[in-house]
């Protein structure tokens, strides 16, 4: 099976002094080399460069700017890349380390090479420890978490599961007062995310179950399945991932799932804008299979150019309903909005009679 594992800020540092928790690495790396021995293939997504780079600073900066928060992660990097180094030494294996940005999930060519790099490490049994490269995302475009990023790694390389450690047992469901872990999760309804952007963030990182669940979604669009469990109960792991439904909370994927293009246009890009359609035009999107004309669109949100990945949104229920790849730029489409091809071509020279083919549209 093909793994990707996240570890959070609370699980990697110390509560009180955020010193990187080397025992804790070291057992990490045991568990992954003996998941090795059973033939499967380990990525980690590691968090905790801010805070670690911050606690092994001598001098006594508190400041919580960008620009601090950006040196610390260029500080604490190489202190995880080399504790895990040297952890997973002591089992005989090798690490690797990766950094992204979101612009590689954007381009399609770094998106490859990126995909290209993570399978021939986990082919070599090399671990590859990823993290978002802190010190050079600007703050807009950055993944906001690493649940995300973690989740387009599995979405990427064809992962079967997602496991994001967490430090509580698993997903709490119910009365905040009188809640349960709820083992398995079928399908994310309205409701489990209504309670998991009630449960607060734990601290140190900058997830919650909010962002815990929208990974989930991005992963089991595309077929992998999610796990949250808790990630100081490692002697758990081999079991969870066996679908042993007892303990943590397995969130199952959707049965039919997007193909690796498509899934890269729904989750990996970043949207740019959102066009939005008259109801007969959602009907016939969402129905029909066809592609989005010029002729349904109603308003254009966002300064975007052809290429760039938008929202289809309704303007009766205002929700997003679709994204894909635009034909044209919002400046076009404020101009041919509204109006049928034949019209369009009376007054402009379009290229193409879609704003977004079919094929390079994704229902979410
Ligand atoms: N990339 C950040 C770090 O390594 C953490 C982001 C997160 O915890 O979600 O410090």
């Amino acid at each position: 099976m093909r793994i990707v594992i996240k570890v959070g800020t609370s699980i990697l540092t110390d509560k009180n002094s955020g010193l990187l928790n080397k025992k804790y690495i070291l057992c990490l790396a045991k568990t992954i080399s003996e998941l090795q021995k059973d033939n499967h293939e380990i990525l980690i997504v590691s968090s905790g460069a801010v805070i670690a780079g911050r606690a092994h600073t001598d001098v006594n900066i508190k400041s919580k700017t960008l620009k601090y928060k950006q040196a610390f992660a260029a500080i604490g990097q190489p202190l995880i890349i080399s504790t895990y180094s040297n952890a997973f030494v002591k089992y005989g294996k090798m690490v690797a380390q990766i950094l992204l940005t979101r612009d590689v999930f954007n381009e399609r060519v770094k998106y490859l090479n990126a995909r290209n790099t993570l399978n021939t490490l986990i082919k070599n049994n090399i671990v590859p420890i990823i993290n978002e490269n802190d010190s050079v995302s600007i703050d807009e475009l950055n993944f906001g978490d690493n649940d995300t990023l973690a989740a387009l790694v599995a979405v990427t390389i064809n992962a079967d599961k997602l496991v994001i450690f967490t430090d509580v047992d698993g997903f709490y469901y119910g009365n905040l007062a009188r809640s349960s872990i709820i083992h398995k999760i079928e399908k994310i309804t309205e409701e489990i995310e209504k309670f998991a952007s009630e449960s607060s963030s734990s601290g140190k990182g900058t997830g919650g179950m909010k962002t815990k669940i929208s990974a989930a979604k991005i992963a089991g669009a595309s077929g992998v399945d999610t796990i949250i469990m808790n990630g100081l109960k490692l002697s758990l792991l081999k079991n969870i991932i066996m679908d042993n439904y007892h303990e943590g909370t397995i969130i199952k994927a959707q049965k039919q799932f997007l193909e690796a293009k498509k899934s890269w246009i729904a989750y990996s890009k970043k949207t740019k804008g959102t066009i939005y359609v008259d109801k007969k035009a959602s009907e016939i999107l969402l129905n029909k299979g066809k592609s989005l004309l010029a002729v349904g669109i109603i308003k254009v949100q966002g300064n975007f150019q052809r290429g760039d990945t938008v929202n289809i949104a309704c303007t009766d229920t205002k929700k997003d309903f679709a994204r894909g790849l635009t034909n044209y730029d919002n400046v076009t489409l404020e101009k041919i909005k509204g109006k049928k091809s034949t019209d369009i071509k009376n007054f402009m020279n379009i290229i193409e009679d879609e704003v977004i083919h079919r094929n390079k549209l994704v229902l979410i």
